[in-house]
């Protein structure tokens, strides 16, 4: 049985590979879609990474896996805790792999710490707080090694809030750095060690489609023709480097061997919708936030005596935003202190800032929990038909809110949790799963509340320092081998399908909890003859997971670093 290779690249879409192969500019990938079978893949409703690749690695959806976020909302104390691969349940592809005998490779797949113990190595990804911390490699000693070899190893790029604004050219050195030292360490362990399975994460086109998408997208209110001359290409530059990557790490991959190149979900311009929800929420009656003099006295920051200043003038902003013209947030926004956009007083909109005693809907990222009674430690909303009829109403309430500029929708999709999750980890989803507009920026939402009334949400205005680039629904997926088609397009293939096909390819069988089907249309009709897809009985014994989740050290070290990132 030949090796398999995957690469996988989070957050490529193919809206922006296409174009460029067509125009030969990406060979590498061109090579493997001409050779091999593509499509687009489905992500997994909250289009995240850490369910993402986790429903990758599990072939599960997440009310099975159990993992929707960087964080789990704990209810009962209304806190939300970064989580990490402990709270992952079931195995992933590289655990049925070894204890199949097979060796494997595994290199910075997100959400995979601590790194389980597997037959071969593994590094585990991004949610590792430090590479110090027990569990970042397996076997552990192998970080003295690659130490010895590469004297440093970057986790994350040290992309900090602004930085894309304000040192763009550092940020893209920053995000270059970090995907030349993976291809380097992914290239050193591929060519070292024995392995029939090799896969490696690279997160830069993630990074670079969040934080550079306007200089590419004229949709975006913040192109500007002049900086689009400088930084245009950016997002560009880093898939041309991922293509050489892929040729790069094919380079001994000879005509046994399978390659797969995959993402988590895709990327689009950024609606802005998760930043307006809260307001949205406010505004419609649904949640209402506590008053700004116990704001201040109760925020964290004030308590610590840190960043007073800073904070006193976010939430004047945040306050007082939504009334003002644009023109006279300008105004305000060079009276309060130069480039400040307001940024930090949304992204600060803690859960501590609800009266709970009168929400009945607060936000979850993008998405939307209802304050439950028995549930939540302060839910005023009764299970049964109050929980249902308003769910009910604020899916025909989104449906209906339109953007104040251009009238079109803000929202394309919103599901009940139980309609796009099943397993028993649905409990821990949000009630409803919003699919945010994905082709404009909102400026500003109109609609009815309950009474009829006209609510408006002027434009927040809140474009610089946020993200330009959001994630997508769809992301690629590509694969060549000696049992696949040639230059076959696929139409319906999903993020939960990849672990049990090539499950199936490495001559295993497929667990019958797996949600993800064998892609057999991929393979030659002979092999799939000659091979018919065997089941097993299902295993969800939990990976084995050496040491603990986070010690409260840790834990503090990857919410600083989301924060960075911009993903909480
Ligand atoms: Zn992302």
């Amino acid at each position: 049985m030949g090796k398999v290779i995957v690469i996988g690249l989070d957050g490529a879409t193919f809206e922006l590979i296409k174009p460029w192969v067509k125009e030969g500019k990406l060979p590498n990938l061109a090579k493997l879609m001409q050779e091999g079978s593509y499509g687009e893949l489905k992500s997994t409703p909250e289009k995240i990474s850490p369910a993402a690749w986790t429903s990758f690695s599990t072939g599960k959806n997440p009310g099975k896996h159990g993992i929707y976020h960087f964080t789990a909302m704990d209810t009962s104390a209304l806190k939300l805790r970064v989580i990490n691969a402990t709270c992952r349940d079931g195995n992933p592809i590289w655990s049925y792999l070894s204890n199949a005998e097979k060796s494997v490779c595994v290199i910075n797949v997100p959400f995979t710490f601590p790194a389980d113990k597997v037959n071969g190595l593994m590094i585990s990804g991004w949610d590792s707080p430090s590479i110090d911390s027990a569990g970042f490699t397996y076997p552990a000693n192998l970080l003295d090694e690659l130490l010895e070899k590469f004297k440093e190893f970057p986790i994350t790029p040290t992309i900090k809030k602004y930085t894309t604004d304000s040192h763009p050219d550092l940020a893209i050195g920053d995000i270059h750095h970090l995907l030349d030292f993976r291809t380097m360490l992914s290239r050193y362990l591929q060519k070292k060690n024995k392995w029939d399975f090799f896969i490696t994460v690279y997160t830069a086109t993630d990074e670079v489609q969040h934080h550079f998408w306007h200089h590419m997208d004229k949709r975006h209110m913040l192109y500007n023709p002049d900086k689009a001359r400088l930084y245009g290409s950016a997002i560009f530059d880093v898939y041309q480097k991922c293509d050489q990557a892929v040729g790069e790490l094919l380079t001994d991959a000879d005509e046994d061997t399978t390659i797969v190149i995959m993402s988590d979900h895709g990327a689009t311009i950024n609606s802005l919708g998760v930043i307006y929800l809260p307001l949205w929420l406010h505004q419609l009656g649904l949640a209402k936030r506590m008053n700004i003099l116990k704001d201040f006295i109760r925020s964290p920051s004030i308590k610590n005596g840190k960043n007073i200043f800073r904070r006193i003038k976010g939430m004047l902003y945040f306050q007082i935003s939504s009334l003002l013209s644009d023109k006279s947030k300008q105004f305000l926004k060079r009276l309060l202190g130069g480039k400040r956009s307001g940024f930090e007083a949304v992204s600060e909109f803690e859960l501590s800032k609800y009266d709970w005693l009168q929400t009945r809907a607060y936000e979850a990222g993008p998405n939307i929990r209802i304050n439950l009674k028995g549930r939540e430690i302060h839910g005023i909303v009764s299970p049964g038909e109050e929980y249902e009829k308003l769910r009910d109403y604020i899916i025909a309430k989104l449906h209906e809110s339109r953007d104040m500029v251009t009238g079109k929708k803000i929202v394309t999709n919103v599901y009940k949790r139980e309609d796009v999750y099943h397993g028993k980890h649905v409990e821990d989803a949000p009630d409803l799963i919003v699919d945010w507009a994905a082709d404009f920026v909102i400026r500003g939402i109109s609609c009815l509340n309950g009474n009829g009334e006209h609510v408006k949400i002027k434009s927040l205005g809140l474009y610089r320092g946020l993200w330009s680039g959001e994630h997508s629904n769809y992301g690629i997926f590509i694969a060549k081998g000696p049992h696949i088609k040639k230059g076959n397009e696929l139409k319906d293939a999903e993020i939960i399908d990849i672990t049990p096909s090539l499950l199936y390819l490495m001559g295993l069988p497929i667990p019958e909890d797996m949600d993800g089907k064998v892609l057999t249309h991929i393979f030659e009709e002979n092999f799939v003859q000659k091979k018919p897809v065997g089941y097993t009985q299902a295993d969800d014994s939990g990976a084995d997971i050496p040491g603990d989740s986070y010690t409260d050290e840790e834990a503090r070290k990857v919410e600083e670093r989301l924060k960075n990132l911009g993903y909480l």
